[in-house]
């Protein structure tokens, strides 16, 4: 039982003989929670405040679930739990360092990266050190007090979006479009139902990807196009779902060259792709019985005698020309023939592309809500209710054809930049160029297609409760409960 007067965060004498912690968040406005804290009752703490309790054998760490906790429902009662044990992770590992066990006692699931921090540092020795010979145990290990489906599966989703947070957080030189493919097919290793082709750029000047190898024209780095192919449904033959991401392993912006200013953050410029695989991850370790193709579009974007200049027109694979108005504008293009080889090769149902693609999502929605702009409003409303769930939240943006002129208006079909105004929309109208088979609306035949603009949600300069800062993995959770939701239909 827990004796509150024992309470102390430096009783050494004590502290030495508990490696293992519970975490019990708690209502502060419940009886037995005054018991232990009675000036909870009076002055309930906000979500996350958290008292940690020392006893001879036990640490225990009572958070607080917030003054309203009793009122809240659904996503928003799911997330102030997980934002109470985030909390309560990070006050027991600050406090208690000897702990290498945290059981939680919560009845939801803990779908929340929590205790994730990327480092190379090598004193103490990183866990992340690419040449590691044996893989270092992590420090803490949670547990859930009660087994439970839900509790596994949240794990599976965590750990992905961690796996996503990893791939982006490497530096450049560590995380070329080689170094990526060989990490995923690691990953990937004793994985039922899937197989991973790691395609070069023969392969894709065969298909006719010249829009794609127009950005990897500037790099000696070898351009690479992943693919992933899932099949878990009970027939072979099912429709797809296809995900698409943007790899683009590091963004110089080409000859139009970047500010220097925060340039490293461009080391996550593969984000789309790293979310993209680590669902399918997830998807593939949940066993879920759908079909999934991932595709990944990997290169660097680097300014060179060869790389390709303002102006240049290029036939993409679907024979539409393109000009390349400014080179910085490059994840369109790569992702542009993936979408088109993407929506004719697989006969998929659904297509949806990730992409850290335009600064314009930052200003309109800083680091908290991600853009989705989607030719389905069923798409859409699938997608939403699943980045709820999770608290990986999405907002509707238009695609619309009126945004059209800022794109047409050169001598090409298109043109890779529309100037300042709307630059999500315009960039989400270019994209949709390269949909084949796109159905607005219900139909049983046609594709849905959405694309999700994660630049502003990329990275976290400030840290919330289960999430630090860095690279964030964003909507890897919400693309993993969306497939969730599509096995259960
Ligand atoms: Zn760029």
């Amino acid at each position: 039982m827990l004796r509150p007067s024992l309470v102390s965060s430096r009783s050494t004498a004590i502290r030495k003989m508990a490696t293992s912690a519970s975490i019990r968040p708690f209502d502060p406005k419940t009886q037995s929670a005054s018991k232990l804290w009675p000036a909870s009752v009076t002055k309930p703490p906000k979500v996350g405040t958290t008292r940690v309790f020392f006893n001879a054998d036990s640490v225990t760490a009572l958070s607080s679930l917030g003054p309203d906790f009793a009122k809240k429902k659904g996503a928003t009662k799911r997330e102030v739990v997980r934002r109470s044990v985030g909390s309560a992770v990070k006050e027991i590992t600050r406090v208690a360092d000897e702990v290498t066990e945290v059981v939680v006692d919560a009845t939801v699931d803990p779908h929340a990266a929590a205790l994730y921090n990327f480092t190379l540092k090598t004193d103490p020795p990183s866990a992340f050190n690419p040449n590691l010979k044996e893989p270092i145990p992590e420090k803490v290990t949670l547990k859930p007090l009660d087994a439970s489906v839900e509790w596994d599966r949240g794990v599976v989703y965590a750990k992905a979006q961690n796996l996503a947070r990893t791939l982006m957080e490497f530096p450049a030189n560590m995380m070329t479009p080689t170094v990526f493919c060989q990490r995923v097919q690691a990953e990937f290793a004793g994985i039922q139902n899937a197989q991973i082709f790691v395609r070069d750029e023969a392969w894709a000047a065969e298909k006719g990807m010249r829009t794609f190898l127009s950005v990897a024209r500037g790099t000696p780095e070898p351009a690479k196009f992943l693919e992933i192919h899932y099949k878990g449904a009970s027939t072979e033959n099912a429709r797809p779902l296809v995900l698409v991401g943007k790899g683009v392993t590091f963004d110089t912006g080409g000859i139009s060259l970047k500010p220097a200013a925060d340039m490293k953050l461009m080391r996550g410029d593969m984000g789309g792709a790293a979310a993209v695989v680590s669902a399918a991850l997830a998807i593939a370790q949940l066993k879920l019985p759908i079909n999934v193709v991932v595709l990944t579009p990997l290169t660097e974007n680097m300014p060179s005698g060869t790389a390709t200049k303002p102006g240049d027109i290029f036939y993409a694979m679907n024979g539409k020309t393109v000009e390349v108005d400014n080179t910085d504008a490059e994840g369109r293009l790569i992702l542009s023939d993936a979408i088109y080889y993407g929506s004719t090769e697989f006969d998929a149902h659904t297509l949806i592309d990730v992409a850290t693609l335009t600064g314009a999502m930052d200003i309109a929605f800083g680091e908290v809500f991600t853009g989705v702009f989607s030719s389905s409003d069923a798409l859409w409303e699938r997608l939403n209710a699943a980045g709820e769930t999770e608290y990986d939240r999405l907002w509707r943006m238009p695609l619309d054809e009126d945004y059209g002129p800022q794109i047409y208006g050169s001598n090409a079909d298109l043109q890779n930049t529309g100037g300042k105004p709307g630059g999500g929309c315009t960039a989400a109208l270019f994209l949709k160029a390269f949909v084949h088979g796109l159905e607005e609306g219900e139909s049983e035949k046609g594709l849905a297609w959405a694309h999700i603009d994660i630049a502003g949600t990329m990275e976290a300069t400030r840290p919330t409760a289960y999430l630090g800062r860095g690279m964030t993995g964003s909507s890897v959770r919400a693309l993993v409960e969306y497939a969730r939701r599509l096995a259960e239909q």
